[in-house]
């Protein structure tokens, strides 16, 4: 026998009905990729996205059809993630860091018929438009004052949607069509493409925005640093908005000195964003003696977070870090590591180690740990295995891409390696490809990483294992020193030596000036490897 409840669909619309009904006078604030900071409420917003909707009936855009955005985080940008999935298109947002080879790949694989551009790239869409035959229409998205000479056949966004109707009604339809489609970076091979549905994106921002979650609600000021091209913001437009939140968008300003502004102007109590943009805030408030005071939580996600950055904002701001750990193909939210009377009860020391792990699951999330054989391993912390995870926000393979081999008996296999403790909460060891193999025993690249950059000296730092004569891999330190301070490899050394155990000491520190990253920010081992290969075989 079935329920006899009411069998509405999960919608994105619905979402942004709900702000705008409920939350009306809830503010979003945008820093304008071309300049200035403009406001309004989810009202306004409301009311734009349908005159959106309404552009993209003109355009010529009808159900399931791919709508590209290249662009940073701003009004406009969450304008489109409401109007587009909203009126039953798919929204593909691009990361602009891609390889301009990438970004041609991604577009056509996607069959983009429009695509809607900020201005600052503009010049990598004109080297490029002659490979990019799907595409219709380019809609940059600036007023009509700001539109520049361009080669390209461009319309404007802003004339659009001012000319645009008011009156639009989301239409409704199944809650499992596709809603959003975002392509995983692809260290190796093509960019592998992820297509969120609105049941999918709706469960996963109701989940994130709980308590025990990001614990988003109409008192919370909330800033994503992550970017809107890269998994949705970490699904934080969504949240926010079913949250009614004030949403404080960044623009292109992800340096130290512009977050600073927004963060204390517009009074942010909750940051989201991945350790190197922490690294330049911390860096920016400490040289100019500044707090941030009205932080609260600050959610660090994408790489690890090392100990040193957890304390120097409890300590120096008062602010709880949050660790998260997810993925593209998880909407990306897997585990969170929020406090909870388990933590409370710890002393300060305890707290800090147990925040280095990665959390514990979110309701909906299952996580287990298996071996080489698929065998499931032990939740004792220290049984260290292949992560795997299921439930409604995880991907089920690819978009039009054949093979399922991370897909096997109902679970989605990360490519990352975890420890599972008693309490349930999961510690990243590595990626799978990047632990250190040394011997016979494992060697976790981030757990020195993590350790090695809270030297005061260091700005960034990099450990992979290369090959070696005896050991089949050994550590390899590459550090980047801060400006105005100097530091030897005993130094170094000398550092790690009480710290980590003497079998997983790195056996060189080369110095370097910079560090590769993916275009999501993560450090690019793979080449780190290939170009220190040598390093041990002399
Ligand atoms: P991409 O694959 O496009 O680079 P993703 O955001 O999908 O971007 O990357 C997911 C991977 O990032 C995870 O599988 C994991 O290896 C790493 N990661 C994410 N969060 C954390 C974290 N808190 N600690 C360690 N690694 C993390």
């Amino acid at each position: 026998m079935h329920g006899l409840m009411m069998d509405t669909q999960l919608s994105i619309s619905s979402i942004l009905k709900h702000a705008e009904t409920v939350h009306k006078h809830s503010e979003i604030v945008s820093r304008n990729p071309e300049g200035g900071i403009f406001r309004y409420t989810y009202a306004d917003a409301g009311r734009r996205a349908r005159q959106a909707a309404n552009v993209l009936n003109t355009l010529g855009v009808k159900q399931q059809d791919r709508v590209a955005t290249l662009a940073w985080n701003s009004h406009r940008h969450y304008e489109l993630y409401f109007a587009v999935s909203g009126s039953g298109a798919i929204l593909h947002t691009v990361n602009p860091r891609l390889f301009p080879e990438q970004i041609i790949y991604i577009l056509n694989h996607a069959e983009d018929e429009v695509l809607f551009l900020d201005i600052q790239f503009v010049p990598l869409i004109e080297a490029v438009r002659d490979q990019l035959p799907k595409l219709k229409h380019i809609v940059l998205m600036v007023g009509k004052d700001s539109m520049p000479e361009s080669k390209l056949d461009l319309l404007c966004y802003e004339e659009l949607v001012e000319q645009a109707s008011k009156d639009y009604e989301w239409p409704s339809f199944d809650e499992n069509l596709a809603a959003t489609l975002c392509y995983t970076s692809g260290t190796t091979g093509n960019p592998k493409g992820v297509l969120y549905s609105h049941r999918s994106t709706v469960i996963h921002a109701l989940a994130s925005v709980s308590s025990d979650a990001l614990g988003i609600s109409n008192r919370t000021s909330v800033l994503p640093v992550v970017p809107m091209f890269h998994v949705n913001a970490w699904g934080v437009p969504y949240g926010a908005t079913a949250g009614g939140a004030k949403l404080v968008l960044p623009g292109a300003g992800m340096d130290g000195a512009s977050l600073y502004e927004l963060i204390d102007g517009e009074d942010v109590s909750l940051l989201l964003g991945v350790p190197t943009v922490w690294l330049g805030l911390l860096q920016y408030c400490e040289k100019e003696n500044l707090t941030l005071a009205s932080v609260k939580d600050v959610v660090i996600g994408g790489s690890a977070a090392p100990m040193s950055m957890i304390k120097a904002f409890q300590e120096k701001h008062d602010a709880f870090v949050i660790h998260a750990w997810g993925m593209t193909e998880l909407s990306p939210m897997g585990t969170l590591n929020s406090m909870n009377t388990y933590m409370a009860g710890l002393s300060q020391e305890e707290r800090y180690k147990l925040q280095t792990k990665q959390g514990r699951p979110i309701f909906g999330i299952e996580i287990r740990i298996v071996g080489p054989e698929g065998d499931e391993l032990a939740h004792d912390g220290k049984a260290f295995g292949r992560l795997q995870v299921r439930g409604p926000w995880v991907a089920s393979s690819y978009y039009k891409h054949e093979d399922q081999s991370d897909w096997e008996g109902g679970w989605f296999d990360t490519g990352d390696v975890a420890t599972i403790d008693e309490q349930g909460y999961m510690n990243i060891v590595d990626r799978a490809k990047d632990v250190i193999k040394s011997g016979g025993e494992w060697i976790s690249s981030i757990d020195v990483e993590n350790i090695a950059i809270g030297q005061e000296a260091v700005a960034e730092c990099a450990v992979v294992g290369v090959p070696h004569p005896k050991w089949d891999e050994r550590p390899l330190l590459l550090v980047i020193v801060k400006e105005g301070h100097s530091l030897t490899k005993e130094e170094m050394l000398d550092y790690l030596s009480d710290k980590i155990v003497k079998w997983w000491m790195p056996d060189e520190v080369l110095f370097v000036d910079e560090l590769p990253h993916t275009p999501t920010g993560k450090l690019l081992k793979r080449e780190l490897r290939d170009q220190f290969q040598d390093v041990y075989i002399k």
